[in-house]
């Protein structure tokens, strides 16, 4: 019985390397996500910062959501 759990440990190690191994090789090269790279924006409202590509955009002026510019419009 000890065996057998010995062996299917065994497997589903050799499976986990295989598994990362795959991963890791699936793209050479290929940028790391675009954490950090990307521009920071700052959200007129509460000052939070935030990548570019998830802000709102309005007249030149960024906000993190929607909420935010619709209430920095009102004050
Ligand atoms: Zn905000």
């Amino acid at each position: 019985m000890k065996y057998i759990l010995l062996l299917v440990l065994g497997l589903l190690l050799v499976y986990w390397i295989l598994k990362s191994y795959r991963r890791r090789v699936q793209r050479p090269g290929a940028p790391p996500p675009a954490t950090g790279s990307e521009d920071m924006v700052r959200c007129e409202h509460c000052g939070v910062h935030l990548p570019r590509s998830e802000s709102l955009t309005t007249q030149g002026r960024f906000y993190c959501t929607l909420e935010h510019r619709r209430e920095h419009k009102n004050v």
